[in-house]
């Protein structure tokens, strides 16, 4: 073994392929061999002497006696933390030494300080150098392990900003390929979705997905209100309610459970799961808000506090039917509130996948139909808003009988539009026997539920037929 690896690393040249065409063949003498299987091995051992090293120092953070830790490693990516600014210095020396010792070289350029404190205290003063001649190291206010920024006071605005642009790419360019595809209907659209956004701005929720925020929400709503075809305007409790999808929080916190249930699994002698007991320590001797203190009110939160407290794992998918519930609520709740979404309110009672986004119809009926439900459909009701018109006094113009155009003059009572109507009425009272006998709201609740597609037709009639009338 030993004589194998010796005359691997004897007399290694290498070259660089670019384009196709090489260059001369050089000498390399340090370092481990590139895209070689046992590179990352190699590399372990060597590395290995330094960690112990570093972990023995005792400069590290303390969690208690027995556990410091003072370097966190991730192939040739190493952190080194400590409790104060001389012992970081310190931990930065060992690893100096290590180098010239063994011929490493540190890049001064991708190593970085950030001080983790708490707003608004200042950032420490120190001078971090690499050695005593060497050059100083650059403080930062965040830095990059794994993927996701850790920003000096951990608020993780930097890490979701990240997110949210290269979620917003992801969502762009597949906007674009769902259009060049010519509207492939919901599922695909979800699927879609569900595969090339939601991973991206998912990244690392485990970690961050304890609150809300705003730029990660964007993103979904802009996926929602894409697909139902409404403007940037429209509310967006109406186009989240009929797409139907849960919240980005819930699918957080669903990631945050899973972590749990990994650690909760975790082998005792781990060092992670060291950590993860500490951190439940520390929330249960001083109330910290921590890790722990997520999940235990995720837990309580679901009437499920004796898995937090006997640190049992989580059934998965019954937290999603039970997260699924609690968007439903949350969304209920809410949409009360809006004056703007009072028709929908009257037809929608939850939060749902409605049958005419599910319904393989035009982009422009489906559009219509949502803007009607919303009440941002170009009637009088909306245009006379923006003249701060009050609602009592946004009269139809088309028929002028003095009666406010709203939804419901619009598609049942505007005599502008009989013609149109009776055939429509005629065909819905073939298709629904009751339909003589059924109030307005019920009409549309009865249309929305199972005949979208026709409605959206007659809506599609009504509307260009009454643009020309105003156009005339
Ligand atoms: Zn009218």
């Amino acid at each position: 073994m030993y004589n194998t690896l010796k005359m691997m690393y004897t007399n290694t040249y290498s070259c660089v392929n670019i384009n196709n065409k090489v260059t001369d063949w050089f000498k390399t003498e340090n370092g481990c061999r590139q895209g070689d299987v046992l590179s990352p091995t190699a590399f372990s051992i060597i590395i290995n002497d330094l960690l112990k090293e570093l972990n023995t120092s005792g400069l590290g953070v303390k969690l208690d006696a027995n556990l410091i830790i003072s370097v966190l490693a991730f192939a040739d990516d190493i952190v080194l933390i400590a409790e104060s600014a001389e012992n970081l210095q310190k931990l930065i020396d060992i690893v100096h030494k290590w180098s010239a010792k063994w011929r490493f070289i540190v890049n001064p350029e991708k190593s970085q300080i950030v001080h983790f404190r708490n707003a608004p205290k200042a950032q420490t003063g120190h001078v971090f150098k690499l050695h005593t001649d060497g050059p100083v190291l650059e403080k930062v206010n965040s830095y990059k392990y794994l993927g996701v920024y850790f920003d000096e006071y951990l608020t993780f605005k930097k890490a979701t900003d990240i997110l949210a642009t290269a979620g917003g790419r992801a969502l762009g360019a597949m906007i674009n390929k769902y259009k060049a595809l010519n509207d492939l209907g919901y599922d695909t659209y979800t699927k879609l979705y569900n595969s090339l956004v939601s991973p991206i701005i998912d990244y690392g929720s485990s970690v961050w997905g304890f609150k809300s925020y705003d730029n990660l929400d964007k993103i979904q709503n802009r996926a929602t209100r894409f697909f139902i075809g409404v403007h940037r305007f429209a509310p967006i409790l109406g186009h989240v309610g009929d797409m139907g999808w849960g919240s980005n929080r819930s699918r957080w916190k669903l990631n945050i459970l899973r972590l749990w249930n990994r650690l909760v699994g975790m082998d005792n002698n781990r060092l992670l799961k060291n950590v993860f007991l500490w951190d439940r320590g520390q929330h249960s001797t001083t109330n910290k808000s921590n890790f722990n203190a997520q999940v235990k009110q995720i837990l309580i939160d679901c009437n499920m506090k004796t898995l937090y407290t006997n640190l049992h794992p989580v059934d998965i998918d019954r937290l999603k039917v039970i997260f699924r519930e609690k968007d439903m609520l949350s969304w209920e709740n809410s949409v009360k509130d809006k004056c703007k979404l009072d028709f929908l309110t009257q037809i929608k009672p939850t939060l749902s996948i409605e049958p005419f986004v599910k319904l393989n119809i035009g982009r422009y009926e489906r559009s219509l139909l949502a803007q009607l439900r919303y009440g941002i459909l170009q009637i009088q009701l909306e245009t006379g808003r923006y003249n701060n018109e009050k609602r009592e006094n946004r009269l139809c113009k088309i028929c002028d009988r003095g009666v406010v155009e709203d939804q419901y003059h619009f598609v049942f009572h505007c005599p502008a539009y009989n013609d149109k109507r009776n055939v429509f009425t005629a065909l819905m009272q073939t298709r629904i026997p009751e339909w003589g006998t059924m109030n307005d709201t019920q009409k549309f609740e009865i249309l929305f539920k199972n005949h979208s597609r026709a409605l959206g037709k007659f809506v599609r009639d009504l509307f260009l037929y009454r643009k020309n009338l105003i156009y005339k």
